[in-house]
């Protein structure tokens, strides 16, 4: 058992939900004349999401039409499933294989649930949330694939769309497809060491961090084991490599994606020996993201929802249960869910 001493009562009493419909029994929340979610009004703000992905294709190009709507969005976690805040965010997912063949197989077709994981639908989820700006992250493999164009495709169609493309290590012309991303419009680099199967130190990976700084991009990082990948992928995403790769290249601007995940005590640990990085904090429960939240600075941590694996009212509950009894609680809230964004995106806008 853990030791919870430092946690307020608050966070030690369950949050489970069943389905995304009972978070408007929390007071952050309430029902549209619809009955959609929609974030109360004494809770609306502006917020920046930085961790988001639209729909997908690897091998055939992709053939969802990203300006449709549909009724509903088909999350990963579904939206009745239910949800424990305490728990590792993937693992409240019930049908763990049905998520996989819709980012596998079914990216060769038209169908799936991925058909819903469009920027018209992420742009309606968006205005209910009261979110301003999402930061989509694009994940290619060294071939056959062809996110990163799409993803930047939309983020010109839509202005409150940023986009990372993705460029893997091992592939041939590291240099020219960066700078083929730049003039597509990338403001960063995403980097999945489980999808893309390198180690994050990999000689190759840290070449292209390099080349990263030197135009100016940030490394969006996959940061951390969440358990429900394959074994070799876990390993592959231990914190010591990631750890290495930020040793070795000082100069270049890291988010961890996800805070490390089950390791997030260890990712709080890089703070002190990289002077530029920063935690987006989707996935880590309650009692992970709180710990997160008292050991680093608070002008490092980005609000990020992982849209379409989740609804993005779990996330803003964690950050504003988290923070409930913080004396600035405002204060560190507008931080968190906006302020830092702003200032970061402003800055790396290149
Ligand atoms: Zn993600």
């Amino acid at each position: 058992m853990k030791n919870l001493s430092f946690l307020p009562e608050f966070l030690q009493k369950a949050y489970v939900f069943q389905g995304i419909e009972a978070f408007a029994n929390l007071p952050y929340f309430q029902k549209d004349e619809e009955g959609n979610l929609v974030i109360s009004p004494q809770y609306r703000r502006p917020v920046i999401d930085m961790h988001t992905h639209l729909c997908m294709a690897f091998v055939l190009p992709l053939r969802v039409d990203m300006a449709k709507t549909t009724e509903e969005v088909q999350y990963y976690l579904p939206a009745d499933a239910k949800i424990d805040l305490h728990k590792y965010q993937s693992h409240n997912i019930p049908n763990m294989k049905k998520v996989k063949r819709d980012l596998t197989i079914m990216t060769l077709t038209k169908r799936g649930m991925r058909t819903t994981h469009t920027s018209a639908n992420m742009l309606r989820d968006m205005d209910r949330m009261g979110i301003e700006k999402s930061l989509i992250l694009a994940i290619d493999y060294p071939i056959l694939s062809k996110n990163s164009e799409y993803v930047l495709q939309q983020c010109q169609k839509h202005s409150r769309f940023v986009g990372y493309g993705s460029v893997h290590p091992l592939s041939r012309g590291v240099e020219k497809k960066l700078d083929r991303l730049v003039e597509l419009g990338a403001k960063g680099v995403k980097m999945h060491p489980s999808v893309q199967l390198i180690r994050p130190d990999h000689p190759k990976a840290i070449r292209l961090y390099r080349l990263c700084a030197e135009r100016n991009l940030p490394v969006f990082f996959h940061c951390g084991p969440v358990g429900v990948e394959p074994y070799i992928s876990r390993r592959r995403c231990r914190l010591i490599y990631y750890q290495r790769a930020l040793e070795k290249c000082l100069d270049t601007v890291f988010i961890l994606g996800h805070s490390g995940a089950l390791e997030l005590e260890k990712a709080i640990e890089l703070e002190k020996l990289h002077p530029r990085v920063y935690y987006e904090i989707c996935g880590p429960g309650l009692r992970s993201l709180r710990k997160l939240l008292l050991s680093v600075s608070l002008d490092r941590i980005f609000y990020g929802t992982d849209w379409p694996f989740y609804h993005q009212s779990i996330q803003l509950s964690k950050v504003f249960i988290t923070t409930e009894d913080f004396p600035n609680k405002e204060e560190v809230r507008d931080k968190i869910l906006y302020e830092n964004a702003k200032n970061f995106l402003e800055n790396y806008l290149s």
